[in-house]
């Protein structure tokens, strides 16, 4: 499927995708006022079922963010789940994919004001052109702070908070390294610019915790999932000081779009002893999970798109 053969979801109708446009007046275009998902459906190996991946954790988090933003759509989590299969399978996609359903304010107006009208766009396309197959990052701490919670809460995952991100990716790529870990205000480990960030120290696994301005990932969520009720391993969520970053055993990102990736290198220092068992053995789990070769899989985390 080429991108402009496809279709996506806009104003309540399936449109093809080469006339899914809005307004330069929109709202969310002037101001950035709008919330997204990243979701990935998994194409078994052998089965060629595509299972989208924790479909209605990811619209339910659509909501939360919405509420945050004061966008109010017409559509349930079933309903939005629905809408996304439905899509997938009009465009014909059998292989990995990459949804992005995006709530956003529609009124065409310059006031600051969150407008009145909403609405939901649905991407879905095939994966490979958004691919970074990467095992092992070199990444730096970025002189840029996370957004904090009472300024633009990173807790929602709104569209306009993404400048953060690329200011402090861009930062990094200009440097030489290959993705950023951003500080909070306050000084502590927050996350990446896409990604959650976990520690190993001592044999103990770690991540910032939820009010350490976080995106509140699903991926972080199915990694604590693989650790505690699957590999034996107690995760501590707490807040991380940026030096435990140059003293960890093992580092890794997580997230829809990077899965599960080991940092090799933090600030150019080497992370440990430059292996990486632990990442290694969860990552292989994670792979096993999402594809659906995984017999074990908690009801409702994988959503196959082509009946049965
Ligand atoms: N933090 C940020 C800033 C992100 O953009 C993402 C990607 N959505 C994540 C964390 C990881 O979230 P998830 O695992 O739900 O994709």
């Amino acid at each position: 499927l080429a991108v402009e053969e496809g279709h996506a979801f806009l104003r309540g109708r399936q449109v093809p995708l080469r006339d899914a446009h809005v307004n330069v007046m929109t709202h969310a275009f002037l101001f950035g006022t709008a919330v997204y998902e990243g979701i990935r459906g998994y194409a078994h190996p052998d089965t060629g079922q595509v299972y989208l991946f924790r479909l209605q954790d990811h619209f339910r988090r659509l909501l939360e963010s919405c509420g945050v933003l004061r966008i109010s759509l017409p559509y349930s989590v079933e309903d939005m789940c629905r809408l996304t299969t439905e899509l997938v399978q009009v465009n014909g996609i059998r292989e990995d994919c990459y949804v992005r359903p995006i709530a956003y304010k529609a009124g065409l107006q310059f006031g600051l004001r969150l407008a009145d009208r909403d609405d939901l766009a649905i991407v879905a396309v095939p994966l490979e052109r958004f691919h970074r197959d990467r095992t092992s990052l070199s990444v730096c701490v970025s002189s840029w702070r996370r957004v904090r919670d009472n300024a633009i809460p990173a807790r929602a995952k709104i569209n306009g908070a993404y400048v953060n991100s690329a200011l402090a990716m861009t930062e990094a790529l200009e440097r030489g390294f290959d993705d950023a870990i951003f500080l909070t205000e306050d000084g502590y480990v927050s996350e990446g610019t896409g990604m959650n960030v976990f520690i190993v120290r001592g044999g103990r696994v770690c991540t910032p915790s939820v009010t350490d301005d976080i995106l509140e990932g699903i991926t972080r969520d199915t990694v604590i999932h693989l650790l505690e009720r699957h590999m034996g391993i107690k995760v501590e969520a707490r807040r991380i000081n940026r030096t435990e970053l140059y003293t960890a055993e093992e580092i890794f990102f997580c997230g829809t779009g990077m899965e599960v990736v080991s940092v090799g290198q933090v600030d150019g220092r080497t992370v440990g002893r430059g292996q990486s068992p632990l990442v290694d053995a969860l990552r292989r789990r994670y792979f096993e999970l999402v594809r659906g070769v995984a017999e074990e899989c908690p009801a409702g985390w994988r959503t196959p798109v082509h009946g049965g």
